[in-house]
């Protein structure tokens, strides 16, 4: 697996911090998993104690950096345990998945539209951020869209591009409300991608027109 888009220093910091609702928080350990650029610098930084780091203006992080650090480290571990490895049967997806996202129960896929399904990643915790998988047929245009709010989407099958350039498997777009983007699958494999959506999305966009009916994004 080639990565070309690993996780900005930013998405990995403000998760470091604990700053991620775990919608999203999953589509970063997920990618984490794959790209071993992004896993060293979540260990520089979770080392470094990302909550100092982005609670603070960069010019700042020096100041007292060693002392709330080490208070850091010694703070008690806050991070809930993961979920019991009850048996999960996700082999409907048809495909293999990173470990953090295989510890969830997946829906079945649902149409969304011509070439274009769906299936819901149950994240009961994170009732407010539409986590799902999309699968999306070879060859197929998605017109122009925005976003409301962050929108994470890590490939895990095939292949997309759009303004930022071709997305394959391992690699994490990180879209927000001031970008607009309209990814293209390549031709020849189907794309199936994990993707955490933050608010609802542009009206003008291919999943405003037509996800948002079949499933409230
Ligand atoms: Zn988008």
């Amino acid at each position: 697996m080639t990565i070309s888009h690993h996780a900005s220093d930013e998405l990995l910091l403000t998760y470091a911090a604990g700053k991620l609702s775990p919608a999203p928080a999953l589509v970063v350990e997920s990618h984490v998993a794959l790209s071993e650029d992004s896993r060293g610098r979540l260990g520089v930084y979770e080392a470094l104690g990302g909550a100092v780091l982005a609670d603070s203006p960069l010019e700042d992080v020096s100041e007292n950096l060693f002392e709330r650090t080490l208070a850091l480290i010694h703070a008690p571990e806050e991070k809930p345990a993961p979920a019991a490895p009850i048996h999960i049967d996700n082999r409907h997806v048809g495909i293999a998945l990173p470990a953090p996202l295989a510890r969830r129960k997946i829906g079945r896929w649902r149409w969304m539209g011509p070439g274009m399904h769906y299936a819901r990643v149950e994240m009961p915790e994170d009732p407010g951020i539409n986590l799902v998988l999309l699968k999306i047929a070879s060859g197929r245009s998605l017109p122009m869209h925005g976003h409301s709010g962050t929108e994470l989407t890590l490939v895990l099958k095939g292949a997309y591009r759009d303004e930022s350039g071709r997305f394959g498997p391992g690699d994490i777009a990180e879209e927000d409300e001031d970008s607009d983007h309209s990814p293209v699958v390549e031709a020849g494999e189907e794309c199936i991608c994990l993707a955490s959506i933050e608010g609802p999305m542009r009206p003008h966009g291919w999943i405003g027109r037509v996800v948002q009916p079949f499933i409230g994004l």
